[in-house]
């Protein structure tokens, strides 16, 4: 029989587990227990439609034997089994997708950051860090053979028929040879493992039995003076379930701390970090549940396969697990929460059609999510720094969520919402709402690609000098947000850009249109000197104090803050598309005067020249790029 290699991308990884650069060796027993059991539950799975199965839920188990002669650990389970083709592909193969990505990242992790290994799914690879041999005896449910798998590490593995009873799989491990650094016999001592067990999978669904020796006291033949048996210790070995299969969310608060919470969470989500939330629920009621939810401090790289890709949360009924990914429990604004729902008054076979109408899942999804937003006002009040940290992260999901569906959640999800008023500092919408002076007519804002360019806008000055906040936006789908909240308190928001003001009375605002009538002249000259298409007017602002001149979108059109996003976009048209410009100066300003005057002394070169600075000035001021940077500078450089 020959030896089959690995993929270039497992004899790598096998590598490194052979050579061990991980300091944590013992989470070989966990990773191989947790195959088993997803093996069992696949099996269990298919007994629910499939009477030919014939096991009760009672007779699954993962079996654990210790040779101390041979050095072996068997991990045997009683599940689905894998056929030739699977085992081959399953075993032999690592990292299907992305290898390149999965091999950089193992070159630039730390050598002893484990957490790494099950993220990219390959588990069953860990047997080598204690295993210099390791023997997969299998067979597939409902097959005739079963199949013998082996590999001795890197060199390659082997792969033929055998004889197998039942169906399932038995992985036995022949133990390395103990060296200066590492006592890998420890692992043959049954204390050790049951140790390995209670720690790390203590909360497997099904049972891990192992033959256990106890010492117990029997009667003898013998009888002492008053007639009793005497009693002799006798050393009995038999199988025990070793780990308590009650699942940490149907444990006690008492019984179970948050940092078990935080390990479990890690574990079961391949996340390197602790949550950034932990939500415990037990909720009794017309409809009862417990719930253990997690927000991640930030999104889980789901690896190169995908594996930890996750797209709900799991779903329960006692403890038996019903749905891996419910996708329909909780909304999309709220699909960074990570977790598990566990209801007794859920149908076990209910399918994924049904659940989609199923109206306590409904009832149960609304609750989680007043809880999970409950949480984050707690957190957002109680701990800000963690909340813009959140923010950061997740900030994104609720603004969609915000806009979704032409704004269905927003009630719901607006309180969430911050905004930035400085470079330091985040408001929510209700904060500067209390913070507003009582006169304040609109909430402010303004978008820029950074918040030190919003705040530089020259339209700022005035909304500031007032004492009013503005909210800086950065993110292209913020301006949306604000337009589906409409207002807070009855008060709109106001693009200070592109919106009135609200500053002037109507008088005022006629006063400002008869001025700009009287300047329509020169007004006309600039707009044609500076000969930009696009530039639509140009007129006096009621917006600056100490600024020339800023640079506006004319209404109901697309926006310079459009525009700068369309730059970026694939399609060649979109990048071109441009708004239409206005041009605001202050009439009060040395520059506009230095332009009157050139244009009164009739000396129109010169006038013409400053109106195209002063353009390319409001230009520069809202962030856009100059196309001709030579004239430009030929420009600036005349004025020496
Ligand atoms: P992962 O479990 O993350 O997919 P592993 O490397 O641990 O990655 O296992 C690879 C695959 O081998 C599993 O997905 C499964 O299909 C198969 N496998 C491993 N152990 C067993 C087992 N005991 N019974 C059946 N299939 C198994």
């Amino acid at each position: 029989m020959g030896k089959k290699q690995f993929k270039a991308e497992s004899k790598r990884l096998l590598d490194l587990m052979i050579n061990s650069i991980y300091t944590n060796k013992e989470i070989f027993l966990r990773e191989i227990i947790s195959n088993a059991s997803d093996a069992i539950d696949k099996l269990w799975y298919q007994s629910l439609t499939d009477d030919s199965v014939g096991l009760d839920r009672d007779e699954y188990r993962i079996r654990i034997y210790i040779n101390k002669d041979e050095r072996t650990i068997t991990v045997s389970d009683n599940g689905i089994g894998m056929t030739m083709a699977e085992a081959e592909s399953n075993l032999g193969v690592i990292a299907k997708s992305g290898s390149n990505k999965f091999k950089s990242e193992i070159d630039s992790a730390q050598a002893e950051d484990v957490s790494i290994i099950g993220q990219f799914g390959v588990g069953f690879y860990s047997a080598f860090m204690v295993a210099d041999k390791v023997t997969v005896l299998t067979k597939k449910f409902g097959e005739e053979k079963g199949v013998k798998w082996e590999s001795k590490g890197v060199d390659g593995y082997t792969v033929e028929e055998a004889e197998k009873y039942r169906s399932g799989t038995d992985v036995i491990m022949h133990i390395k040879e103990d060296t200066d650094e590492e006592i890998y016999g420890s692992y043959l001592e049954v204390w050790k493992l049951k140790a390995l067990i209670k720690k790390y999978s203590d909360y497997v669904r099904w049972p891990i039995v192992m033959d256990i020796t106890r010492t117990e006291k029997q009667p003898t033949e013998e009888k002492d003076k008053d007639g009793n048996h005497v009693m002799q210790n006798v050393t009995v070995t038999a199988p025990e379930t070793v780990n308590s299969m009650i699942p940490i969310w149907q444990r006690s608060k008492a019984d179970v701390s948050d940092a078990d919470c935080a390990e479990w969470y890690k574990e079961t989500n391949r996340d390197q970090n602790d949550p950034a939330v932990t939500l415990r629920i037990n909720a009794e009621g017309s409809i009862s549940y417990k719930a253990l939810l997690f927000v991640p401090q930030k999104e889980i790289d789901s690896g190169i396969s995908g594996a930890t890709k996750h797209k709900g949360l799991k779903l329960y009924c006692n403890g038996v697990l019903i749905m891996d990914e419910c996708e329909k429990l909780l909304h999309d604004y709220f699909e960074f929460v990570r977790g598990v729902v566990d209801s007794p008054d859920l149908s076990l076979n209910i399918s994924r059609e049904i659940l989609q109408h199923n109206r306590q899942l409904k009832v149960i999804g609304q609750n989680l999510e007043k809880k999970i937003k409950g949480e984050l006002e707690t957190m957002m009040r109680d701990d800000r720094p963690k909340y813009e940290e959140f923010w950061k992260n997740f900030g994104i999901h609720i603004k969609c969520g915000v806009c979704d569906e032409y704004g269905r959640y927003t009630d719901f999800l607006k309180d969430l919402l911050i905004f930035s008023t400085g470079e330091e500092s985040m408001v929510s919408l209700k904060e500067y709402a209390d913070n507003m002076p009582e006169s304040q007519p609109a909430i402010y804002f303004c978008s820029a690609d950074t918040i030190k360019h919003a705040m530089d806008l020259p339209q700022c000055e005035d909304v500031r000098n007032r004492g009013y906040e503005i909210l800086y936006l950065t993110s292209p789908i913020d301006e949306t947000v604000l337009t589906t909240v409409k207002s807070i308190d009855g008060k709109p928001f106001v693009n200070i850009v592109t919106d009135d003001l609200g500053f002037m009375t109507d008088e005022e605002k006629k006063e400002a249109q008869e001025k700009s009538a009287e300047s329509k002249e020169i007004f006309e000259f600039m707009r044609d000197s500076i000969a930009d298409e696009n530039l639509k007017i140009v007129m006096f602002s009621s917006k600056l104090v100490s600024s020339a001149c800023c640079l506006t979108s004319a209404p109901g059109g697309m926006t310079l803050e459009m525009e700068k996003y369309f730059r970026n976009a694939p399609n060649e048209e979109m990048r071109k598309l441009r708004a239409n410009r206005i041009l605001e100066v202050n009439g009060e300003h040395r520059a506009f005067k230095a332009i009157q005057e050139a244009y009164d002394a009739d000396d129109k070169e010169k006038a013409a020249e400053l109106s195209k600075i002063l353009y390319v000035q409001a230009e520069l001021l809202a962030g856009l790029e100059i196309e001709d940077i030579a004239s430009y500078t030929e420009l600036v450089t005349k004025l020496f």
